[in-house]
């Protein structure tokens, strides 16, 4: 088939990868005249971690990002009311966009996907013929293809997905990691003033080769008060932020200038189906989530996964329900998490910091629970895709 696939972000590179191996005739098509990833770091979980494996790249992204072994959030006192360890054997992996999108960039031009960068793909609409064309900013009407996968994440044109915007954003920088820093190189470490305030250290490896180890730094802050980041005094910042959490002080010294960190908004929405004829939405077009759970390029790794397994198996038309079914259940159980557990950490709400701290935190530790939240944490607590469960678990290929 003739796939077009929209946006070389996570999910639109794996998927161009898996279909142009699958000896589909395959095109990105990248709004930015040179691709390139946006923002910080991010954690891709065992479950994503498995699909690195099978695209052939998970050995290059573990050489350079960081593995994370344990999550722990702390309260100023010092108490500890967050703390999940990953299973023995299947960490994490935190790495900076910039590094995950260079190997998965390699890996799909290597697979024989072609790339049309500078497009802005603005609609795509079926044809006479029963294909989808691809309408580009500026008029450019490309040729037809036989499926669209929408991968143009938070910001796409072609999703009717109508995500509610939350209350509560962060900025995101990238620093060196210090020299002497006591902060543990394999966690992910975060402190809270109830929930209004978070800010965290994690360390996410290097860039690339040859780089220093890096660490992704991050605050918290109500949506409103992103757009007037930019006129913040640093130094009060820097203050406000060592004050929270004195440990801190040497990766905010690396931060000088309010441009070092990037605003980051979020959303929250599920399509009900992720497909209409000759087109399919994956990763973020698809749904949307705060990185509370640190699942959103897990779950755009899935979806390419899912769609390109259901396309191997299936014809088209049947393919993008199969597509769907594969993943429903997974994508709901998360998205649903998610929607429960964001606001204990990110919201103005005094009930639920409370409620965090005092039943949540105590509840975690009782026999059982620890390993239910490294489960939902690594991505597992369901089969990510429906019926193929033991094929993609994450351990066993994590540690391959
Ligand atoms: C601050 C922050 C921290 C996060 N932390 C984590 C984490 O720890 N773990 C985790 O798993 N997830 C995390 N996420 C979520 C994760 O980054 C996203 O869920 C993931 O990148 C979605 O992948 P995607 O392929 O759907 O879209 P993206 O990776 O956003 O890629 C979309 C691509 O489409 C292109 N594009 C957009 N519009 C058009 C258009 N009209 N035409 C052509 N191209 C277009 C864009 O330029 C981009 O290249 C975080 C997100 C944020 C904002």
């Amino acid at each position: 088939m003739k796939i077009a696939v929209v946006g070389a972000g996570v999910g639109g590179l794996a998927l161009a990868c898996l279909a142009a191996r699958q000896g589909h005739e395959v095109c990105l098509w990248e709004r930015f005249e040179q691709p390139r990833p946006v923002g910080s770091g991010l954690v891709i979980q065992p479950v994503g971690l498995a699909v690195l494996d099978h695209i052939g790249v998970g050995a290059q992204a573990r050489s350079l990002g960081a593995a994370i072994t344990r999550m722990q959030g702390h309260l100023a006192s010092g108490r500890a009311v967050l703390d999940v360890s990953y299973r023995s054997g299947s960490p994490g992996l935190a790495m900076h966009r910039a590094a995950l999108f260079g190997v998965l960039w390699q890996a799909a031009q290597a697979a024989g996907a072609q790339v049309r960068t500078g497009c802005e793909v603005h609609e795509a609409p079926l044809a006479p013929s029963g294909r989808r064309r691809l309408c580009l900013a500026g008029g450019e009407v490309a040729d037809e293809a036989d499926l669209v996968v929408d991968a143009s994440g938070a910001g796409s044109r072609l999703t009717p997905l109508k995500a509610r915007a939350l209350a509560y954003g962060a900025i995101w920088g990238t620093v060196a990691w210090p020299d002497g820093s006591a902060l543990p190189t394999h966690e992910l470490r975060q402190r809270y003033q109830a929930a209004s305030r978070m800010v965290g250290v994690l360390p996410i490896g290097r860039m690339h080769e040859g780089d220093v180890p890096r660490a992704a730094v991050f605050w918290s802050m109500p949506t409103a008060d992103l757009d007037g980041w930019t006129r913040t005094p640093i130094e009060a910042w820097r203050e406000q932020a060592q004050q929270l959490w004195p440990e801190m002080a040497p990766f905010l010294a690396q931060i000088s200038a309010t441009d070092q960190m990037t605003p980051a908004r979020y959303a929250h929405g599920t399509l009900g189906r992720p497909h209409a004829p000759g087109l399919a939405f994956i990763g973020d077009s698809a749904h949307r989530a705060s990185p509370q759970l640190g699942q959103g390029a897990n779950m755009a790794l899935l979806d390419a996964w899912a769609l390109a397994t259901a396309l191997q198996e299936l014809p088209l038309v049947q393919a993008l329900p199969r597509y769907a079914a594969l993943r429903r259940w997974h994508v709901r159980l998360y998205q649903g998490m998610s929607a429960a557990f964001t606001p204990m950490y990110q919201s103005g709400s005094r009930v639920l910091p409370v409620l965090r701290d005092h039943v949540l935190a105590p509840a975690s530790r009782w026999p059982g629970v620890p390993w239910l939240l490294s489960a939902l944490v690594s991505g597992n607590l369901l089969p990510p895709l429906a019926q193929r469960g033991g094929g993609l678990n994450g351990p066993s290929q994590a540690r391959r």
